[in-house]
């Protein structure tokens, strides 16, 4: 399915590593430009290496060797890297205040900080609700303000989580931030609709990525939840992107306040 992603200006948040990085690879195959937002400067650099490098299959083809080096790669037009943590308001402010026109948004960025309930602490829940929720206004705000200025249409996606829905243990915290994600993508829908700014969020269940394998790598504990999951298996970075991708583009484009299950049918249980 062609999607028309080609030559829009994507932001992308926690585009370092897993999701967010599947899904820079793919808009970036699909010819958009992408702001690449992460916190970790040696992923952004790697990730721009591992996306504008030849394939050791063409380097064969060519005889040349498949080794790529600085500067070229650090001013490759199609991936703009932006460094910054996203639970600073003001680092925010300061790095993506400015970031110019922007057509589309992926908030893609979150922790997972897991703890039984009665051991919740006050730091893990502040910086759960400022990465996982407060950012993700602020993001928003900034991309939403720019293309209402530009008078243009655009789209944003929320990376929220089958927990949103559905109590999972040690999850409280992060459940709640997903619960409050659901929410906000529904109110955005409502206020940004006006001004033609779809609004949804894609909800997964487990992927193996550095998060999924911190949280699910114990094979007990894996089949605690593959047990409840209808298809008997997590999903893969793919599935997640696919889902994003599509929200993304015009073929969704009657669609705004919805929350995608990406969850092999965790939530029809
Ligand atoms: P991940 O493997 O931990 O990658 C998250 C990325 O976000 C990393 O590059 C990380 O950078 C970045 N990030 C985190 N905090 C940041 C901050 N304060 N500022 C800037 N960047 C920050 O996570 P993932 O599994 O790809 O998860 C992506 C999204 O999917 C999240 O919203 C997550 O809640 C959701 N999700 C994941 C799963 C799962 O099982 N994996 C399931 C459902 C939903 P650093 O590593 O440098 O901090």
């Amino acid at each position: 399915m062609e999607l028309g992603l080609a030559g829009r200006r994507v932001l992308v948040t926690g585009a370092g590593k897993g999701i967010g990085r599947g899904t820079v690879q793919a808009l970036h195959a699909a010819g958009a430009r992408v702001v690449a937002v992460s916190r970790t400067q040696a992923d952004l650099d790697s990730l721009v290496r591992e996306v504008t490098s030849p394939s050791p299959q063409l380097c064969r083809l060519l005889g040349a060797e498949p080794l790529v080096t600085a500067p070229w790669y650090t001013q490759c037009p199609g991936i703009e890297p932006v460094c910054v943590d996203l639970g600073d308001w003001e680092a925010t402010e300061q790095a993506l205040g400015s970031v110019g026109p922007v057509d589309l948004l992926v908030n893609n960025a979150a922790i997972a900080l897991l703890q039984p309930f009665l051991e919740v602490t006050k730091e893990a829940f502040d910086r759960s609700f400022e990465v996982n929720l407060r950012a993700v206004i602020q993001v928003s705000q900034i991309v939403a303000r720019g293309l209402i200025a530009r008078g243009v249409q655009g789209a944003i996606v929320n990376v929220s989580s089958q927990g949103s829905q559905r109590a999972v243990t040690d999850h409280s915290v992060y459940c709640s931030t997903k619960g409050a994600l659901d929410m906000l993508t529904k109110v955005m829908a409502l206020e940004l609709g006006p001004h033609k700014i779809r609004v949804n969020a894609v909800n997964p269940t487990v992927v193996m990525t550095p998060m999924g394998q911190a949280a699910w790598s114990d094979p007990h504990k894996a089949k605690t939840m593959l047990d409840r999951i209808p298809l008997g298996k997590f999903a893969e970075v793919e599935h997640v992107v696919d889902a994003i991708l599509f929200l993304l583009s015009d073929r969704s484009g009657m669609t705004t306040g919805s929350t995608m299950p990406v969850e092999g049918g965790f939530w029809a249980c």
